[in-house]
């Protein structure tokens, strides 16, 4: 098959699959570009449904870069505690909020490179907050969706980069956004890192991994 036909074949089931399969969390809903930071840093080594449970507390407490900033280290541990890591993220996000205040007004930017240099952004959260606080056409590619793609695919090297052009390919003028946030969900779900549920999918018909591990 053309690589356009299969680029076609992987976007369609996925969205299909999508339409009834949605995970729902409340950062999903519209969130300010802070509560999406905050997010972001929160789900780092950390289970989705685990961050949801604890998702309104936690941003109830620090709710802004002001609120977040006027706040004692200690106190910011203490609202992370219930999920782990509450000292490397408190830092992080304390480190954050100065940066936003003092170099940007409180506001966070929605330039990729002056997110870039804010203490804890990497290209996945600056991701987010473009596509999802600020409404940009960009991928969203982490190491799930790139096990996704280089299962499907069969490329066993896939880079982030690359899986972010070839997603940038794949969608043309349509969401880019949207379908990275429908490939993160079919890797929670479906083609998990262990055990992927290849018997289910709708891609299992023109897989390379499904088709290579049959032969066994
Ligand atoms: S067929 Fe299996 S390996 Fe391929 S995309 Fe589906 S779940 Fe993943």
């Amino acid at each position: 098959m053309r690589e356009d036909g299969k680029y076609a074949f992987f976007k369609n089931q996925i969205e299909n699959w999508w339409k009834t399969n949605k995970r729902i969390f409340p950062w999903r809903k519209r969130q300010s570009a802070w509560n999406l930071l905050v997010t972001a840093i929160l789900l780092r080594k950390t289970n989705a449904d685990k961050v949801a449970r604890h998702y309104n507390q936690i941003l109830g407490k620090l709710n802004s870069p002001i609120s977040t900033y006027n706040l004692k280290l200690s106190k910011i541990e203490d609202a992370l505690k219930p999920l782990g890591l509450h000292k490397s993220r408190a830092r992080q996000l304390k480190e954050a909020s100065k940066i936003i205040l003092e170099k940007y007004g409180g506001k966070i930017p929605d330039k990729l490179e002056e997110l870039l240099k804010i203490p804890g952004v990497g290209m996945y959260t600056a991701s987010v907050i473009l596509g999802m606080a600020y409404g940009k056409n960009i991928p969203i590619v982490d190491i799930n969706v790139v096990r996704v793609m280089s299962r499907f695919f069969g490329l066993s090297k896939l880079t982030l980069e690359k899986a972010s052009e070839m997603l940038m390919k794949m969608v043309g003028k349509d969401d880019a956004t949207k379908i990275s946030l429908a490939i993160i969900d079919f890797s929670a779900k479906i083609c998990k890192a262990r055990k992927p549920k290849c018997e289910n999918c709708p891609l299992t018909s023109r897989c390379k991994f499904s088709s290579a591990t049959k032969n066994f």
